[in-house]
């Protein structure tokens, strides 16, 4: 099945220096919060274009801590998107905060500042939005209006490691930036969690690395209630590493991306509107929309091809809100994306003629399939 043995071919060609790289590690002898974890940061700061970078555990982690030292919990109301991985809101509600779902752009699938300000209240105490699916948010037009709100302005940017607005990372917009290295992010781990907050201020970070070690600013003195969630030597040491291959793989995913867009021609299949000028999409995902959705995926898997669906419930109509029916509003363009959306395969070690098999089944597909 295309799509489905990525991670295999991506061990077979990198396994052997990650694992040398990984062993040297160890091999200084310091095994947590070493020399590793500090040239990671720095790496990645340098990166995405801030001053300052944390690793930590994971990314539903990075945007917990980021929260938290913002000193934003209970019953605060974050406006944030519904059409997102479920763990963007679950760092609001494992906060006490509120997430209030602004309606997504159907044909960017983002949120924008003329849905996120239909949320806003004197509750309201930032934005947390998401470069879905690696594609750059109207980043100026939403730094502006939280500037002009007195609100913060947060990246998720767990699916956009790479992308660009003007030239600019993005992750460096916002008070702070979210990022997961979960294995199938763009830029992943190996066979494990790991996630970094990036940010310009400097006391925020240091709030968020004292929150990620159990609250301690100096060892055994806690004046803060923190948590265990740190990077380690190892996954750092081969993030390092993976670094240095990221914008040969996000070009890669960048010309099978133009591939789809040019070659795939069905009336049935809708694509989502290109990159806008002046942006760079990292292509974390390619997802395309059908309204026989379900039906393109069966004859896709009967041509030997897997895709994936983000996502198929949207947050605010997950069950783990359930207590907060305050939150419970209808979201017309996320839920009818919902129902259409399709990922197509797309990865760094997707080979071209993969891509072919995968264009001539979409152009293929018939809406009278069975
Ligand atoms: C993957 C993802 C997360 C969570 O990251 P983890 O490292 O899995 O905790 C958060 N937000 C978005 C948009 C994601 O895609």
């Amino acid at each position: 099945m295309i799509g489905l043995d990525f991670f295999k071919r991506d061990f077979l060609l990198h396994g052997d220096k990650h694992l040398l790289t990984a062993g040297e590690a160890l091999s200084s002898g310091i095994w947590i919060k070493g020399e590793a974890v500090r040239r990671f940061e720095h790496q990645w700061a340098e990166y995405c274009g801030t001053k300052y970078s944390l690793g930590v555990g994971n990314g539903l982690d990075a945007i917990e801590l980021g929260l938290q030292a913002l000193g934003i919990g209970d019953g605060d109301e974050v406006i944030t998107t519904a059409m997102t991985a479920f763990a963007t809101t679950l760092a609001i509600i494992n906060r006490g905060a509120i997430p209030i779902f602004a309606d997504i752009d159907p044909e960017t699938c983002c949120i924008n500042v003329e849905s996120i300000g239909k949320c806003l209240t004197k509750r309201t105490k930032a934005v947390l939005a998401v470069h879905l699916y690696g594609r750059p948010l109207e980043v100026d037009d939403i730094s502006a209006f939280c500037r002009s709100n007195s609100i913060e302005f947060i990246e998720d940017c767990a699916q956009s490691h790479g992308s660009k607005s003007q030239g600019v990372p993005v992750g460096s917009f916002g008070t702070f930036s979210a990022w997961s290295f979960y294995p199938t992010k763009n830029l992943g781990a190996l066979g494990g969690d790991a996630g970094a907050l990036c940010s310009n201020n400097k006391e925020l970070i240091e709030k968020c690395r004292a929150l990620s070690n159990y609250g301690q600013d100096r060892q055994y003195e806690h004046n803060l209630r923190g948590r265990n969630s740190r990077l380690d030597e190892i996954h750092a040491s081969i993030l390092c590493q993976r670094l240095g291959n990221l914008n040969e793989w996000i070009s890669t995913r960048r010309s099978i991306a133009a591939r789809y867009r040019n070659e795939i021609r069905n009336t049935q299949i809708t694509l989502l509107r290109d990159e806008e000028p002046n942006t760079f999409h990292s292509y974390h995902q390619f997802v395309v929309k059908c309204p026989r959705r379900d039906k393109l995926k069966s004859h896709l898997e009967r041509n030997g091809i897997f895709s994936v669906i983000h996502y198929p419930i949207p947050c605010h109509q997950q069950k783990a809100l359930g207590i907060n029916s305050d939150v419970l509003v209808r979201l017309p363009n996320t839920e009818r994306h919902a129902a259409e959306c399709l990922s197509l395969p797309i990865h760094h070690m997707m080979r071209e003629d993969e891509v072919e098999i995968v264009i001539r089944a979409c152009n293929s597909f018939e809406a009278n399939d069975l």
